[in-house]
């Protein structure tokens, strides 16, 4: 096993762009922390969790999915370059291992695996989380990780596509396996407040254990601005759109959407099956800890922490599952 300088992985990175397009956490000019190109801002890979919806680059924001024209009707393409993203946590690489599920089950989403397909992922753990402190090492959900020993990143490969780009990576200096699962020592004795938060609020809910009313209260702090939804990396609800283009061609692109919006479910005969507000709360956090676990057999929400982050009143999953244990864990 070898260990790389932030200088030689920049390197690595910087010769491997012939062959992939390649995004990772870089600080621009402004001091934002985000995923990106390297020639966007210096990289920046210890800080722990990037900022922003990192199955974002599989499934963006906007994106045109055909045209229409006289000559018919042209789907997108795969991309030209496989992508190759650096920066995913472990709990990022359990959303991406649910995402890639939730787009290639039943019906398989060619939109979503233009880009997913062939594309390399880096996932960052070790000594790198914003105060230093260690981040979980997830040994496995990726094609290679860097494990951050204070002072390197100690590469470690669990594909076929890891191990052949780890050989075009400068020889560094190698780590002992001694070192290695001194490393995996500390990982495994973190705690793992967050899972059992989740797991006892979804407990709770799915036993009938929290009331409506207690809906209608979180749901008064809500003010709908969505950044739960769109910072969310298993979030997945999108609405499509069809706009006449110049040269009179038809394009069709679709856009995520958020559960939180007044209009998410109304039908086109104008009712709204959620149109309260407390219905939609109730839906944003129900859908995630109770409903997912009858569709796919587990909690999707993988505590990444960006919509606790993100909602500015202070109602992301991990506050409301909080506020659920402390208020209903006791009754029978
Ligand atoms: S912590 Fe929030 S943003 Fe992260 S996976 Fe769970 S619901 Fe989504
Ligand atoms: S981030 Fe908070 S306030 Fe904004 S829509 Fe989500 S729950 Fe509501």
């Amino acid at each position: 096993m070898k260990a790389l300088s932030d200088d030689e992985l920049r390197t690595f990175f910087k010769a491997i762009e012939s062959e992939y397009d390649v995004r990772l956490p870089v600080c621009l000019h402004d001091g934002t922390r985000t995923i990106g190109k390297l020639d966007d801002g210096n990289l920046s890979l210890c800080g722990g969790t990037v900022p922003g919806k990192i199955t974002s680059v599989f499934f963006p924001q906007l994106e045109c999915m055909l045209r229409v024209n006289s000559d018919g009707i042209q789907m997108q393409q795969p991309v030209s370059k496989p992508l190759l993203v650096a920066g995913l946590t472990a709990a990022d690489a359990d959303c991406l291992e649910f995402v890639d599920r939730f787009f290639g089950t039943t019906y398989r989403d060619n939109i979503y695996f233009n880009k997913r397909d062939n594309a390399a992922i880096f996932c960052i753990s070790g000594w790198c989380d914003s105060n230093g402190r260690f981040m979980k090492i997830t040994g496995g959900n990726c094609d290679v990780e860097l494990i951050f020993n204070k002072s390197r990143y100690v590469v470690k490969t669990y594909s076929e596509i890891g191990r052949a780009l780890a050989k075009k990576m400068p020889s560094g200096i190698s780590v002992s396996q001694t070192e290695f699962n001194k490393l995996h020592d500390v990982s495994q004795s973190l705690p793992r407040d967050d899972e059992e938060l989740i797991q006892k609020a979804s407990k709770l809910i799915t036993a009938g254990k929290v009331p409506q009313e207690f809906w209608q209260e979180i749901s008064d702090r809500c003010i709908a601005c969505t950044a739960c939804n769109l910072a969310c990396p298993t979030c997945t609800c999108f609405d499509v759109f069809d706009q006449v283009a110049s040269g009179h061609h038809i394009q069709r692109w679709r856009l995520w959407d958020s559960c939180q919006l007044e209009g998410f479910a109304r039908e086109a005969s104008g009712h709204n099956p959620m149109g309260q507000e407390d219905t939609r709360t109730h839906r944003r956090i129900h859908h995630k800890l109770a409903a997912d676990v009858v569709r796919w057999g587990h909690v999707t929400c993988f505590g990444c922490g960006r919509c606790d982050q993100v909602c500015p009143t202070g109602i992301g999953i991990k506050a409301v599952c909080r506020e659920i244990i402390k208020r209903f864990n006791d009754t029978d």
